[in-house]
C-alpha cells in the first residue's frame, strides 16, 4: 500500500458523498499555517517574505478548528512557518485527530526529537519532513548548518517510535537529481515511508527568480527525476505524474487545497494572494476561479505544483478512460515502510516497539557531491 488503507478508504468515501450531493468545488487537504514564524530562512521560501508584517500573528487552536469545520477537508497539511514552534501544536493536533481527520505535519524536522513524547503514533499521522539535498545543499538551502542532521536525528527518533515519516522535496532548476536519488535510497534505509516531490514555481513574494523553472524546464526535469526515483514509494499519482512529464494536461483546482491562516483564507491559492476570505464558503463564492490557471493569468503561466494540480488528478478534472483503475493501481503497487529494517539508534524507553529481532546501527548518510555549490559572486549554485 502507498498510504495507509483508512485514509484512502476515508477519501474515497467523501469524494463519492460529494459526487452524490452534485458539489462541483470541494476541498481535500486543507493547507493549515497556524503562524508565518520560523526559525530558519530558506532559500526558496515565500511566506517569511510575504507575510513579514504580520510574522507574529498566531491562530489559536480554537481558531484552526472552526476554520476546519468550515471547509470539512478529510485530510490537514498543518505548515507555517515552522509549526514545531507553535506552542500548542501537539494539542492541536490531537483536537484534529480527534475530529477523524488525517495530519501531514509539515516541519524542517529541528524540533522533533525535542517534542516527539507529546505525539502518539497512529495511522492518521505522518511527519512530513523537507528535505532539499544531502547535508551540505541542504545546509546551504536553509541557510543554516546543522539542520540536515537534526532533521535526520528527527526522522530516526520518530520511526524508532513507530510514526510513519515522509519526506517533502522541491526540485529547483539547479537540483542535483543524482544527488536526491541518493537522498531517497538513505531515507529508504531509515524506514521513510513515502516521498513527496515538486517543482518550485516563482510566485511574487520569493525574489530569487532565477532558482525557479519554465513550463518546459519543468517537464524536462520531472522526466528524469521520475525514471531515478520511480522505485522509491512516490507520493504522487500516476496522473499528476503525467501531467509533469508533459504527457496530458490538468487544469488547475487550487480550491482543493485551500490555505487557512492568521489573515483567513488566502485566495486564490497557496502560492498567490490577491485576497483573504473571512470563510470558506465567501472563498469559493468570490474567488474569480475563471480567472486563474494557464491562458488566463500570466502569473500562472508556468505552475505545475501540487497544490494547484494534485487534486486536478483526484478530483477528475480532465479525466481519461482508465484514470480511476490507474489511481488504484498506484495506490496498490506502493509500499510504505522503507528497506523494513529495524535499527536500535538509542531510542530509548517510550519509543514504541515491541520484540526482540535482530536491530542494527543507523546507516551513515552520504556527502552531498563535490563541486563548487556557491558562485565568484558568493550565490547559491545548486539548490
Ligand atoms: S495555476 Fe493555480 S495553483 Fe498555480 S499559481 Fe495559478 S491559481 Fe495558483
Amino acid at each position: 500500500m502507498r498510504f495507509p488503507l483508512k485514509l484512502t478508504a476515508n477519501l474515497t468515501r467523501y469524494i463519492a458523498a460529494k459526487r452524490i450531493r452534485g458539489e462541483k468545488k470541494f476541498p481535500l487537504v486543507m493547507m493549515l499555517e497556524p503562524l508565518h514564524a520560523c526559525n530558519l530562512t530558506c532559500t526558496g521560501c515565500g511566506r517569511i517574505r510575504e507575510y513579514k508584517s504580520t510574522i507574529d500573528e498566531m491562530l489559536t487552536v480554537d481558531q484552526c478548528l472552526s476554520a476546519l469545520e468550515d471547509c470539512g477537508a478529510p485530510v490537514v497539511s498543518i505548515c507555517g512557518g515552522e509549526p514545531m514552534i507553535y506552542p500548542e501544536i501537539s494539542r492541536l493536533v490531537k483536537e484534529i485527530l480527534a475530529r477523524g481527520r488525517h495530519i501531514y505535519l509539515c516541519t524542517n524536522g529541528m524540533f522533533i526529537r525535542k517534542k516527539l513524547h507529546e505525539f502518539q503514533p497512529t495511522s492518521s499521522f505522518f511527519w512530513n519532513v523537507h528535505l532539499d539535498g544531502l547535508e551540505r545543499t541542504h545546509d546551504l538551502c536553509v541557510e543554516r548548518d546543522g539542520v540536515f542532521r537534526e532533521a535526520i536525528e528527527g526522522i530516526k527518533a520518530a520511526k524508532a517510535a513507530g510514526f510513519f515519516v515522509c519526506s517533502n522535496t522541491t526540485i529547483y532548476k539547479e537540483t542535483d537529481l543524482a544527488e536526491i536519488a541518493e537522498l531517497y535510497a538513505y531515507l529508504h534505509e531509515l524506514g521513510v515511508d513515502g516521498y513527496m516531490l515538486s517543482p518550485a514555481y516563482s510566485y511574487s513574494a520569493v525574489m530569487t527568480r532565477e532558482i525557479f523553472m519554465s513550463r518546459e524546464e519543468v517537464q524536462e526535469k520531472f522526466r528524469q527525476a521520475l525514471g531515478l526515483l520511480e522505485k522509491f514509494n512516490l507520493m504522487i499519482s500516476p496522473i499528476y505524474r503525467e501531467y509533469l512529464k508533459g504527457e496530458r494536461e490538468l487544469t488547475c483546482t487550487a480550491w482543493g487545497n485551500p490555505t487557512y491562516n492568521p489573515r483567513g483564507w488566502k485566495g486564490p491559492c497557496y502560492l498567490m494572494t490577491d485576497a483573504h476570505h473571512a470563510t470558506f464558503r465567501e472563498f469559493i463564492d468570490d474567488t474569480p476561479w475563471e480567472k486563474y490557471g494557464r491562458g488566463n493569468d500570466p502569473r500562472c503561466e508556468d505552475c505545475m505544483v501540487h497544490v494547484g494540480f494534485e487534486p486536478s488528478a483526484v478530483l477528475g478534472a480532465n479525466p481519461r478512460l482508465g484514470d480511476t483503475w490507474k489511481l488504484l493501481t498506484w495506490q496498490m503497487s506502493g509500499k510504505m515502510g522503507g528497506a523494513g529494517r529495524r535499527f536500535d539508534g538509542g531510542a530509548g524507553p517510550g519509543n514504541g516497539r515491541g520484540g526482540s529481532g535482530r536491530q542494527e546501527s543507523w546507516p551513515v548518510p552520504p556527502a552531498s557531491p563535490s563541486g563548487e555549490l556557491v558562485g565568484p559572486d558568493g550565490r547559491l549554485r545548486v539548490l
